[in-house]
């Protein structure tokens, strides 16, 4: 057996095209332009690269864009002042704190400044409980991501069995929030679960968001299963001359050709769930946008 391939960039593509068509008829019918604020704090290079390209596409979906960029000494007092603002700015419907803060800042008592009602990461206390309630809310970008293609790929979710390997709030928690609002029946495992393959062999749908390179074997897998590796590693080329000049390649949290060999649908890594945590953050944000102006989908 050879898995088909769950394509996140073209998902992704859809999804935007689909929510720059709703924002072109939100502005044309209503006057309102969706907004989104990016915070960064800081120079860090990877975290500049994710910020020019959320702010491009935001744009790109038509809706105003804001970033703003703190040095990395800033305090506390200066960021939590700039999310007031932003909470107070009717042209910002979303807004985003680049994660990792600096190590002076707390996350935590920023993301609780954010109005939850702008909150598009979904990472504020009201909205993860929101979720966990079975509540309309504001779903992290990334679990809403792997929710979308799993829909996609297996239509209605009811009655499977689904294994989340990981329970960050930021991907294992929603994720496995959003499998059982989607009736799957729902394991989360973490770093303290016995017996972690057996657990795996038993999932039709198998989520590893670990961060750990190609931890998940082909004999984790159960036949015919769906796997969707939301791990992003850096790991060494196989090819000793690349590994020997220090060259790295990105690789998921599942052993990707080993899966393929048994599993039914499988993501690759890059372009299986990373396009689509953007695409979810300008969808995130038009959601708010309706929302905010009482608009009901
Ligand atoms: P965290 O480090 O916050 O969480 C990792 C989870 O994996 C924890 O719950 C941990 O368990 C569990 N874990 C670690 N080691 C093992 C092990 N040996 N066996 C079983 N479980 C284990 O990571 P994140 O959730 O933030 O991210 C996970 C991965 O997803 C990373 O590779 C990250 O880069 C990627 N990612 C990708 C995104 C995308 O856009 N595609 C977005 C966000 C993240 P415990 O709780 O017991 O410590």
């Amino acid at each position: 057996m050879q898995a088909g391939l769950i394509d996140g960039r073209a998902q992704a593509g859809a999804l935007r095209a689909r929510v720059t068509e709703e924002v072109a008829a939100l502005v044309r019918d209503r006057g309102i332009q969706p907004g989104l604020a990016v915070v960064l704090v800081g120079d860090d290079a990877a975290s500049q690269i994710y910020v020019r390209s959320k702010g491009e596409q935001t744009i790109a979906a038509g809706m105003h864009s804001a970033t703003h960029i703190l040095p990395g000494d800033a305090t506390l007092k200066v960021l939590l002042d700039l999310v007031q603002t932003l909470n107070a700015d009717p042209a910002i419907h979303g807004i985003l704190v680049q994660l990792p803060l600096p190590a002076h800042l707390n996350p935590n008592v920023v993301i609780a400044a954010v109005d939850p009602d702008k909150d598009v990461d979904g990472l504020t206390v009201i909205n993860a409980g929101r979720l966990a309630s079975g509540l309309p809310t504001l779903t992290p970008c990334t679990p809403l991501g792997c929710l979308i293609l799993l829909r996609e790929t297996l239509g209605d979710l009811a009655g499977y069995n689904a294994v989340v390997i990981g329970r960050s709030v930021l991907v294992g928690r929603p994720v496995a929030q959003l499998l059982l609002a989607a009736n799957c029946t729902v394991t989360i495992a973490h770093s303290r679960t016995r017996e972690l393959p057996a657990v795996c062999r038993q999932a039709d749908i198998l989520v590893a968001a670990i961060g750990r390179p190609e931890m998940v074997r082909g004999d984790w897998i159960k036949p015919g299963a769906t796997v969707i590796d939301v791990g992003i590693n850096r790991a060494p080329f196989r090819d000793p001359v690349k590994a020997a000049q220090g060259r790295t390649r990105v690789v998921g949290d599942v052993a990707f050709k080993e899966a393929s060999r048994v599993a039914s649908w499988i993501t690759p890594v890059p372009g299986g769930v990373g396009p689509m945590t953007v695409a979810c953050l300008l969808q995130n944000t038009l959601t708010a946008a309706r929302r905010i102006h009482g608009i009901v989908e």
